[in-house]
């Protein structure tokens, strides 16, 4: 076993990531740290405008850009939403999926959710106080999420899916932080267009 010493690449605090860890808060100043495999580094993140002061949560997820392009949607004959799929993917669109360590069907409910509304994230000057739970995935695991997520929608539309074929091109993946609030056993985002 390897020990190493960590330390915030800002302020020099010791620091103490758990084992699945990918991006911790630096209990000091309060920067997001990425730990990879070239060592640590600040990585830039942005708060999303709260609707309501003072949320109890900050929770981080990965926002990509994605562009779906359906190649083969079959129905077992009678309504189709073929063209409903098809024009909703004709825009590129934002993709989130959450970065936490969550539930599979947490993270499906939350992801499906934000990408059906695409709601515009504002940033906000980092809040003071505000803390965020280790993020857990790494970027190129919320792709995997990602395919979960179309499926999902696709699956919802009001016609009988049979067949789904597509191309996914996803890019740029940023970490955003949204407040949220939880209601008995799940979130709520307290983003603007939700
Ligand atoms: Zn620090």
């Amino acid at each position: 076993m390897k020990l190493l010493l960590l330390r915030c690449p800002k302020c020099n605090q010791a620091l103490s990531p758990g084992q699945d860890d990918r991006v911790i808060q630096c209990p000091n100043c309060h920067e997001a740290v990425s730990l990879d495999e070239g060592g640590l580094r600040l990585l830039p993140v942005q708060y999303v405008t709260p609707i309501q002061p003072r949320p109890e949560a900050w929770l981080p997820f990965w926002v990509y850009r994605g562009e779906v392009t359906i190649q083969v949607r079959e129905t077992q004959g009678g309504h189709s939403a073929q063209d409903e799929a098809r024009a909703f993917w004709a825009k590129t669109r934002f993709v989130y999926i959450p970065a936490w360590s969550c539930e599979l069907a947490e993270a499906r409910v939350l992801a499906t959710k934000l990408l059906e509304k695409q709601p515009l994230l504002m940033a906000v000057s980092p809040p003071e106080g505000a803390t965020f739970p280790p993020v857990a995935l790494a970027p190129e695991d919320g792709r995997k999420l990602v395919d979960l997520v179309i499926v999902s929608i696709e699956a919802g539309r009001r016609d009988w899916m049979e067949k789904l074929k597509y191309d996914l091109r996803l890019d740029s993946e940023a970490l955003w932080l949204l407040p949220a609030r939880r209601d008995g056993d799940e979130w709520s985002l307290l983003i603007k267009g939700l």
